[in-house]
């Protein structure tokens, strides 16, 4: 399946023909289609199957689709600027958030939309700043994400979409008490993607609380 098949918007589009990607790879194609209609998905797939590519393409292209225009609307003021956070993917290292950031970079340079990565064992002070200037997409790492939201910087009450990237590692890693605190930090209604490379039973039971009737992919 060509990348032109699927209904991504034109800016998208553009970023991955310059990438050279032309066919999706076997989860990009299931997933896409069902993630831009709206659905949850619970997908177990491992690095290098591009399920980063599966889930933030969707993702730009629902937030670009829908993106206010900055003189106001209904969105509430965050920081600098008219955005607020509407997207949140949760990674367990400060590498693996990194990638997903650069994986926004590529896939979003021709939209609108601004992205930061935060993660901890480093001062704080720059991130605190690039989300006062306003992002539309928050990469971050658990730990680091609850101590900026309990220090006032970050509000989570506007995000749409909720991706748990390698929630297994997260699990092993020992978040799963900062991932239940960081739900309830989110808004009910939202699109939840979680994404595995196993499928233990507890990210059954976990995907059970999160997710709405979820698509489920396995590659
Ligand atoms: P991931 O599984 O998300 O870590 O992606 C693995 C690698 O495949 C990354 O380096 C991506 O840049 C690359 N990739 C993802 N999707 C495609 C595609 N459709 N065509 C070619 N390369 C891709």
């Amino acid at each position: 399946m060509r990348f032109e098949d699927l209904a991504l918007c034109e800016p998208i589009l553009r970023s991955l023909k310059t990438t050279g990607y032309e066919t999706a790879t076997p989860i990009q194609q299931k997933a896409i289609p069902k993630l831009l209609a709206g659905r949850d998905i619970l997908g177990c797939a491992q690095t290098g199957t591009g399920k980063t590519a599966a889930f933030t393409l969707p993702t730009l292209h629902r937030l670009e689709e829908s993106s206010v225009p900055s003189s106001g609307g209904k969105r509430r003021r965050q920081g600098g600027g008219n955005r607020v956070i509407r997207a949140l993917v949760l990674a367990p290292t400060r590498e693996l958030a990194g990638q997903v950031g650069q994986s926004l970079m590529t896939y979003g340079k021709h939209t609108s939309l601004r992205y930061t990565v935060i993660f901890g064992g480093v001062p704080q002070g720059r991130q605190v700043r690039a989300l006062q200037s306003g992002v539309d997409v928050l990469v971050a790492t658990p730990g680091r994400l609850l101590d900026l939201v309990d220090q006032g910087f970050i509000d989570l009450s506007a995000v749409e979409v909720l991706i748990l990237d390698e929630a297994d590692q997260m699990l092993d890693m020992g978040f799963i008490h900062d991932l239940r605190r960081i739900v309830t930090h989110v808004p009910e209604q939202r699109q939840t993607l979680m994404f595995s490379a196993t499928m233990p039973k507890q990210i059954r039971e976990l995907a059970k609380q999160w997710l709405t009737k979820p698509i489920e992919v396995n590659v």
